[in-house]
């Protein structure tokens, strides 16, 4: 007998298995399909974020942070340290039991709200009918629903002239793996994980070059934020090259010779590995049968209306498969606002108020837009800007770099945009969503009470800076 749902969700990472606990919150009979496994051939829900992105590359950006420290930051506080050495096995190790952990918990999370969790490859055909392939490619099961959320995520694009070989050049989950520590890195694209995952490997010893096409660096960033934050890659020894175009690779016995073309002339680096970061793609093979109405764009993103509706009735994706930023909490917020929809409690996502975050060292982190993008677009705006180097905490963090800066509209005070470089920068984003989720103005934050000494007092000194009264600088 085939199985009947209120609700299946295709595909089992933030955007997945988040609808699903959603739905089944709400009372939905939810079952979730995953086909990721772990390298013991266990179920590994969870998808690209807890496997192979956001939590191995963060758990290995503060492991390198911290063999940073003590090699050269630690000494600064007057703390010697007499011979640091770097365990690369252990750091991987912690890594994966960190993985292990979290994507375990995330099938304990689906026994705990009652989700059928079903380990396959799951296909949509007509009448909302899925069927479930094991490894094997056998069908394993064959269940239906009332609804069906599609979230089968994103996946790395191949360069044509650099295909991945899966040893020397790789992807970033390759990237995340390196059995030794390589001596000569490249990067092609300085974009999010190029920045993250170089960093990392040039904490550990890498000599690290990064290619990137376009001119601009961090053309999505502010301004101020993405020139700041090369001056510190620079100094950090990170050797990023703009305006460099990969034309092709070619590895030999003396490692990968890529070539580039940069301002009409040839250029050549010489590698032991080199990561590809040029982007992700949508990832809906086999996901659903060609005639059931669901239709994809020319790159590939299945297109969906406002309330994340495919082309066929009661179906819909959320997450990287469709357009929007490809970030785990972007992906997790659609999903909510699925379930809750199909439950007939709308909810939505604002895209105004999506946060980004770099996890580099100094962190990047914005919401809302630039100061160039709304001058672009007519808008009058004010702007307060203060360094961390004027606040106490981060003095005595000796993390002075950097500065956090509050775009407002020059006539209503509403912010419209916060940027900042610098220490804990993922962290103190969160005041500033709050802030434009709940539409405040510059002098709301200005007159809200931040503790001192704490990083969060640049946030409160960039508002007040708006209307020219920042106390601890001159206006
Ligand atoms: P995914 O997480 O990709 O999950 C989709 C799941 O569906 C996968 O498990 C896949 O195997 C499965 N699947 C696909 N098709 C099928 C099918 N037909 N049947 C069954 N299962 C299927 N974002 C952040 O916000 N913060 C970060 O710090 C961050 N760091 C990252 C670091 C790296 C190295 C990478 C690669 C990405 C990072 N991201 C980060 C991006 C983030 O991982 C994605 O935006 C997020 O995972 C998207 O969620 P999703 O649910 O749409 O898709
Ligand atoms: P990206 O879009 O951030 O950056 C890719 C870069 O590669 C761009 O700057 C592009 O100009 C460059 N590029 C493209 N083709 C090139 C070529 N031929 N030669 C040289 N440079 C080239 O993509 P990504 O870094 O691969 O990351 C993919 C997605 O994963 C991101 O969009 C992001 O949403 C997500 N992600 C997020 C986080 C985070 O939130 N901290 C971390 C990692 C990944």
């Amino acid at each position: 007998m085939t199985d009947h749902y209120d609700v299946i969700v295709i595909g089992g990472g933030p955007g997945g298995y988040v609808a699903a606990i959603r739905a089944a919150q709400l009372g939905l009979k939810t079952a979730c399909i995953d086909k990721s496994r772990n390298d013991k051939g266990k179920g590994s829900p969870g998808g690209t974020c807890l496997n192979v992105g956001c939590i191995p590359s963060k758990a290995l950006l503060d492991s390198s942070e911290h063999y940073e420290m003590a090699r050269e930051g630690l000494a600064a506080h007057g703390v010697g340290v007499d011979k640091v050495s770097l365990d690369l096995a252990a750091m991987l190790a912690r890594k994966d039991k960190i993985v292990g952990e979290l994507t375990g918990g995330v099938t304990m999370l689906f026994k705990a709200n009652k989700i059928d969790y079903y380990n396959g490859h799951g296909t949509l055909h007509a009448e909302r009918k899925v069927s479930v392939r094991d490894a094997d490619g056998k069908t394993s099961a064959e269940i239906s629903a009332d609804h069906v959320i599609l979230a089968s995520g994103s996946a790395p694009m191949e360069l044509p002239s650099v295909p991945f070989d899966h040893d020397t050049i790789v992807d970033s989950t390759g990237a995340l793996a390196f059995e030794a520590v390589p001596e000569k890195l490249g990067v092609i694209g300085a974009g999010v994980i190029g920045l993250e995952l170089g960093s990392v490997w040039r904490r550990l010893g890498s000599q690290v070059v990064v290619l990137e096409a376009l001119d601009t660096f961090l053309a999505a960033a502010d301004d101020h934020v993405s020139r700041d934050a090369a001056r510190q890659f620079k100094k950090q020894g990170l050797d990023i090259r703009l305006g460099a175009r990969v034309t092709g690779a070619k590895t030999g016995k003396k490692g990968c010779v890529v070539s580039y073309e940069s301002g009409g002339k040839a250029g050549e680096i010489t590698v032991d590995k080199l990561i590809v970061a040029i982007g992700r793609r949508p990832y809906t093979d086999d996901l659903f049968d060609a005639d059931l109405g669901i239709v994809t764009d020319k790159r590939g993103f299945i297109e969906i209306d406002e309330h994340n509706r495919t082309g066929m009735e009661n179906v819909y994706a959320v997450g990287d498969a469709v357009t929007g930023p490809m970030l785990a909490h972007k992906a997790s917020e659609e999903g909510v606002a699925v379930a809750e929809g199909i439950a007939g409690h709308p909810g939505h996502v604002d895209f105004n108020t999506v946060p980004w975050v770099i996890y580099t060292h100094p962190e990047i982190a914005w919401v809302g837009k630039t100061e160039r993008e709304l001058k672009d677009e007519g808008i009058p705006v004010a702007t307060g800007q203060f360094s961390f180097a004027a606040t106490g905490r981060a003095k005595a963090m000796n993390e002075a770099g950097g500065f956090v800066k509050v775009v407002a509209h020059a006539e209503t005070d509403r912010i419209l945009g916060v940027h900042i470089v610098g220490p804990r920068a993922s962290e103190l984003i969160a005041e500033a969503v709050l802030a434009m989720e709940f539409h405040a103005s510059a002098e709301d934050l200005a007159r809200t009470i931040h503790a001192h000494p704490t990083l969060s007092e640049a946030t409160h000194e960039a508002a007040l800076s708006v209307a020219k009264r920042a106390i601890h600088k001159a206006n």
